[in-house]
């Protein structure tokens, strides 16, 4: 099974790290989400995720079209499944990047699947990261941090932890993870 899951807080560099492993590992296929929320600023429709409004997401998931869908902060998230399903019959290594009730269904739909707990150094340091990201106002940002108390406490759920200090290196932590065939 060439999948992985990652998943940890929001504002721990989750991002971050698939944007640098896409630029060091372009092998690696990463899957692009669909979700209600608005483009931040640099987002592209495409690219980071679909951007798609409410209606077209309940659609979607009424059709079947999710392996995995949830609400996190107010808005819809989830992850096309036949693009995975090629990917993943084809042998490809296969990247999602997605929230706990997210990553569950997925343990629940693929067990053989690896999953990976992107934590932060500290704390301070997750909200220092989430603050100084500049793209959410204080009461979301509220909202996020009180998902990511109960985020971080399902770290032992996961495979493995990765400790996101260093972009590069945890990002090339990630990698090896993945290309490695304990799993
Ligand atoms: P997530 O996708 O988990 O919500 P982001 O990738 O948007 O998090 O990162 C949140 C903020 O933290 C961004 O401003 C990003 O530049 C910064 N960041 C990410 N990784 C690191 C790191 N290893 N060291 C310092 N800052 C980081
Ligand atoms: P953000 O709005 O910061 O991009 O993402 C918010 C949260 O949604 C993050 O924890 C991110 O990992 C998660 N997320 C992104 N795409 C998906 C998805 O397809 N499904 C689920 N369940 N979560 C997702």
């Amino acid at each position: 099974m060439g999948l992985t899951v990652l998943s940890g807080p929001s504002g721990v560099g989750k991002g971050t790290i698939v944007a640098a492993v896409r630029r060091l590992h372009p092998e690696i296929w990463v899957s692009v989400s669909v979700t209600t929320r608005a483009p931040r600023p640099g987002e592209t429709d495409g690219v980071e995720y679909h951007f798609v409004d409410a209606e077209e997401f309940a659609h979607m998931v009424k059709v079947g079209e999710f392996v995995e869908h949830a609400m996190f902060a107010g808005h819809a998230y989830g992850t096309p499944r036949r693009p995975l399903e090629e990917r993943i019959a084809a042998g490809a290594p296969c990247l999602l990047e997605i929230e706990l009730q997210g990553a569950r269904q997925v343990r629940s739909a693929l067990p053989d699947a690896r999953f990976v707990f992107l934590a932060p150094p500290t704390w301070d340091e997750l909200v220092r990261r989430l603050t100084g990201r500049g793209t959410e106002d204080g009461d979301v940002i509220r909202r996020r941090l009180d998902r990511a108390r109960i985020e971080l406490a399902a770290e032992t759920e996961f495979d493995e932890v990765i400790v996101n200090d260093e972009v590069t290196t945890a990002a090339e932590r990630l990698v090896r993870l993945m290309t490695s065939s304990s799993h």
